[in-house]
């Protein structure tokens, strides 16, 4: 049942470049807000100014906007929950706080670091819970103020209640957490500096957010934020309820461990870099924890939103599998009408990537090749070399690729090839018949027969379908890189 109340929100930190976990997030964020007709708002958790940057804040809003992934309130298209990013809304922040020191839900703690260590230290040897102990939950005001007089400067500490918190996760069912697994936990730092753990239930409350999905990474922070749900609704602050939460499947990398995001596999960069599709991409992405059915892998965005709902999500630990990701964008490129192909290739067509002199492109050669590259492409990126001997005015020189076919006797075949093409017709089978009958000549197979040829021509051992490709680069400059081939081999 579509649910057009339905708000969620995509809060990334501003840190490193943006990583195909996070994209994961969005995309399952972005799918149940437009399964549901309902809003997706897209919010920056940039409180820490040491590790935030600009830099990482522009990346994040020009991925989103590269996957597709729209906002219906957030950075650039505003709403009215604004501004969005938390660096912004800082005295609201410490505005909560005070009103939750007030209503007695949050205390000073003045426990300094060494302090807190030690008691962690005396409680882990003892065997007993090593979290906060309440040490600061019920100063007296001369404990209070002999504390101030020393100097020391306190955090804020949220008190967490005694009774057990249970809640429905919508991936992974009922969950309980007792209180000595939920310490009472800090939310504003000593220097006053609003923490994440306040600043993200405060936004969600303000924001009133309807389902929080995120990775289980941060399941941990989940009892605490329902706690803290509850005192914001009793001081009055946003709309009194307390969103749904489910929690995303973690996502495994090589090994039995988490995809980490300093794995080289994990940056969306990458993907852009090698000619990802964002249909491809998030075609792959979306089945690290769902499916759109059992023997239907490759879909369509718009095919994913009409089916995506949260309580589909699978529990378990979705595997990375850069293969099947590899496979599934190659399906996706196929998928495409030749023209769009042919539109998204272009800038591997160009300069960085491309190394022929501009004036070399020739657009009815691209035309005509592209198909051929079509069916065969994994990325975009795999273009620029499997087109680039009609650009080049010479082959590009491969040592690998020469050696591997030029055996002896191959300047003869070359020779007899030669001969034979001269002569052909210029047209695929033609072309096809006279390599042919030059290997029966040499008593080569085809397969062998043809290599000598695809490397004078090409450059390279593996490329497009050979002869498709000699028909389009025509006779003139077949005959004289294979003249040039042959004056090589006879050094
Ligand atoms: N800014 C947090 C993060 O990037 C968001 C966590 C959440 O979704 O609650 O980890
Ligand atoms: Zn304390």
């Amino acid at each position: 049942m579509a649910n057009a109340n339905v708000r969620v929100r995509f809060c990334p930190s501003p840190t490193g470049n943006p990583h195909v976990g996070l994209v994961r997030t969005a995309l399952f964020n972005w799918a149940f807000a437009r399964h549901h007709g309902g809003t997706l708002v897209f919010r920056i958790e940039d409180t820490d100014a040491a590790r935030d940057s600009e830099e990482s804040y522009q990346q994040l809003l020009d991925a989103m906007r590269w996957l597709g992934l729209d906002w219906d309130e957030g950075p650039e298209v505003g709403g009215p929950h604004a501004p969005y990013r938390q660096s912004q809304r800082m005295d609201l922040y410490k505005d909560v706080a005070k009103k939750l020191l007030d209503a007695g839900h949050a205390y000073r703690c003045y426990c300094t670091t060494e302090e807190l260590d030690a008691r962690r230290e005396a409680a882990r040897a003892a065997g007993k819970p090593s979290g906060y102990d309440g040490t600061c939950r019920e100063l007296t005001a001369e404990q209070k103020e002999a504390y101030e007089r020393e100097g020391r400067e306190p955090i804020v500490r949220f008190r967490m209640p005694d009774e057990p918190i249970t809640f429905n996760d919508l991936v992974r069912g009922e969950l309980t957490f007792t209180p000595e697994n939920v310490p009472d936990y800090g939310i504003v730092r000593a220097n006053g500096a609003p923490l994440y753990t306040l600043v993200n239930p405060v936004d969600d409350a303000l924001m009133e957010i309807t389902h929080v999905l995120r990775g289980e990474d941060l399941l941990s922070s989940t009892p605490r934020q329902i706690a803290l749900y509850k005192a914001l609704a009793e001081i009055g602050v946003g709309n009194g309820t307390t969103p749904s939460f489910g929690h995303l499947p973690y996502v495994m990398g090589e090994g039995n461990k988490k995809l980490s995001k300093r794995d080289p596999q994990s940056s969306l960069n990458l993907y852009r870099e090698r000619g990802f599709l964002r249909e491809g991409l998030l075609n792959y992405l979306s089945l690290l924890g769902w499916s759109l059915s059992a023997d239907q892998d490759i879909f369509t965005m718009d095919e994913m939103v009409a089916a995506f709902d949260i309580e589909d999500v699978n529990a378990n630990p979705a595997r990375f599998d850069l293969k099947k990701c590899e496979a599934i964008n190659a399906d996706h490129i196929r998928r495409l009408d030749v023209k769009a192909f042919a539109e998204a290739c272009e800038p591997w067509l160009k300069a960085p990537h491309a190394n022929w002199a501009p004036e070399n492109f020739d657009r009815a050669a691209w035309e005509a090749i592209a198909p051929h590259a079509q069916t065969r492409l994994t990325v975009l990126s795999d273009i620029t070399a499997n087109v680039d001997f009609l650009f080049l005015d010479q082959p590009v020189e491969d040592e690998a690729s020469w050696t591997k076919a030029m055996k002896e006797g191959s300047d003869a075949l070359l020779r007899t090839a030669r001969e034979k093409l001269a002569e052909a017709e210029w047209n695929t089978d033609a072309l096809k018949a006279a390599v042919v009958a030059a290997g029966e000549e040499h008593g080569l197979k085809l397969g062998k027969a043809q290599a000598p040829v695809r490397v004078a021509v090409t450059g390279r051992t593996v490329g497009l379908p050979l002869f498709e490709s000699l028909e389009i680069l025509g006779r003139e400059r077949t005959l004289a890189r294979v003249d040039a081939a042959l004056a090589k081999l006879a050094g």
